[in-house]
């Protein structure tokens, strides 16, 4: 039987401690989550029957700073899952070097069934569950799959009319309710920065290269849109409904058009009809999974035909699929580097609310651009010290942050 999710990610970390070679004592300081909150939801639905729902939020680590991670609604949110993500903030926010710890929240629930009020209400309940756990200085939760600048100002002032204003309690806000510029598309950004800088090491640039995408979400569209705008061919693309395909390179902005009218991505004119299983193993030079977790297996890794996969979602790949493409000669960039582009941007939307002073959009990607860039120096570093793959150096370079965070604040 595969690994789950959390399985998967503490295997991944395994390597690194390996690598490392840790006490074990150390091993079950850095790999334990720190808390665990698994909550009921109770809210009057709009036809006055009882909606009933768990919501989780699980800190993993606050050793280099207050936690931090996203909220996700999803009918497969359950502890497992939300452990491997918070546990996956703790090394990323490492990795890229601000100075956060690790969480994760969510609730189980397909929002898709919910009005707006209804997903307001959840919102606010949850709030009400968990607001004595998080705080600007405590934890800071985000957007993530089916959550979003709304939803954010939700909880924002669900908070503050609990504990008094408190901007800083979430990142990810509306720009008009003390969101950052920027902020928004940050994920898809930094994933292009670290696409370029991959690619460059090997004599390669965006512009003409052949990508497949898979979700057109927050992340995956403006992924889509910005290698688009450098002269990237993204030959396909899809959500959770199917996905479309065109040898030519898909017009992104007519696409993101067709969505905003159709509700998604299906029949695009001019364009093929694929499957998202398709996609995955479709002809394209680089393949960027950006929607649910292990969707990469030991079966289609052998059938992929990109030469790197860019792991714009978190946890894309098993464990397998990870050791195929290692066999392969496939280079994958792991999530903790690949979509550290998100904290990274709610780092400076909550240091300016701290600051109470605003950045331009130009200085917050400018600085985004600087941290990718920067973590992917130190990632080649720590290859070319170890001998090892990318994503083991990642959890390397991250474990040793930790590490020294945990052992300089000392135990009673
Ligand atoms: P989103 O809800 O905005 O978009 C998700 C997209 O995936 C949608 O297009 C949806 O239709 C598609 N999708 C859902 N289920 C699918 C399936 N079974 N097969 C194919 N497509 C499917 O979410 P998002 O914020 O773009 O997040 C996408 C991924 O990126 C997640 O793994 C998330 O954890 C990760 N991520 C997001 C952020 C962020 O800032 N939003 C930051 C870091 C990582």
């Amino acid at each position: 039987m595969s690994m789950s999710p959390y399985e998967t990610t503490n295997h991944f970390l395994q390597q690194a401690f390996d690598v490392l070679k840790l006490d074990e004592r150390m091993e079950v300081l850095l790999r334990t989550p720190s808390r665990e909150l698994r909550v009921e939801l109770l809210i009057t639905l709009d036809d006055g029957s009882l909606g009933h729902f768990i919501g989780y939020r699980i800190q993993h680590d606050n050793s280099r700073g207050p936690f931090k991670g996203g909220l996700r609604y999803h009918p497969k949110v359950d502890l497992d899952e939300v452990r491997s993500l918070a546990s996956l903030m703790t090394w990323k926010t490492a990795l890229i070097g601000v100075p956060f710890g690790g969480a994760k929240g969510g609730i189980q629930v397909d929002p898709a069934g919910l009005s707006e009020r209804e997903r307001e209400r959840l919102t606010r309940a949850l709030v009400g569950q968990i607001h004595e756990f998080v705080g600007p200085v405590t934890d800071i939760p985000a957007p993530d799959m089916n959550t979003n600048a709304r939803v954010m100002a939700w909880f924002f002032d669900q908070y503050t009319r609990i504990n008094g204003f408190a901007p800083a309690v979430v990142t990810g806000k509306p720009i008009h309710l003390h969101g950052s510029l920027g902020r928004e598309a940050a994920t898809g950004r930094g994933c292009v920065f670290a696409t370029r800088e991959v690619l460059d090491v090997d004599g390669k640039n965006i512009s003409g290269t052949r990508f497949a995408i898979q979700g057109f979400g927050n992340v995956g569209s403006w992924t889509a849109n910005l290698l688009h705008e450098l002269g990237g061919k993204v030959v396909a693309v899809s959500d959770v409904h199917g996905g479309i395909f065109s040898g030519e390179g898909l017009d992104i902005p007519s696409v993101a058009k067709h969505v905003a009218e159709t509700g998604n991505v299906l029949e695009f004119p001019g364009s093929e009809s694929i499957s998202n299983a398709d996609l995955l193993v479709c002809d394209c030079e680089v393949l960027i999974p950006a929607a649910i977790g292990h969707v990469l297996t030991d079966q289609n890794a052998r059938e992929v035909k990109a030469q790197y996969v860019i792991e714009a979602a978190n946890g894309p790949c098993t464990a397998e699929a990870d050791e195929t493409f290692r066999s392969r000669n496939v280079l994958c960039v792991p999530d903790i580097f690949a979509n550290a582009g998100g904290v990274t941007v709610s780092y400076f939307e909550w240091a300016q609310n701290i600051q109470k002073y605003k950045w331009s959009e130009s200085k917050i990607n400018d600085e985004l651009e600087q941290h990718m860039v920067d973590a992917h120096t130190r990632l080649r570093r720590v290859m070319n010290v170890y001998n090892i793959p990318m994503r083991t150096a990642a959890f390397v370079y991250a474990v040793e942050e930790v590490k020294k965070a945990t052992e300089g604040r000392g135990m009673e």
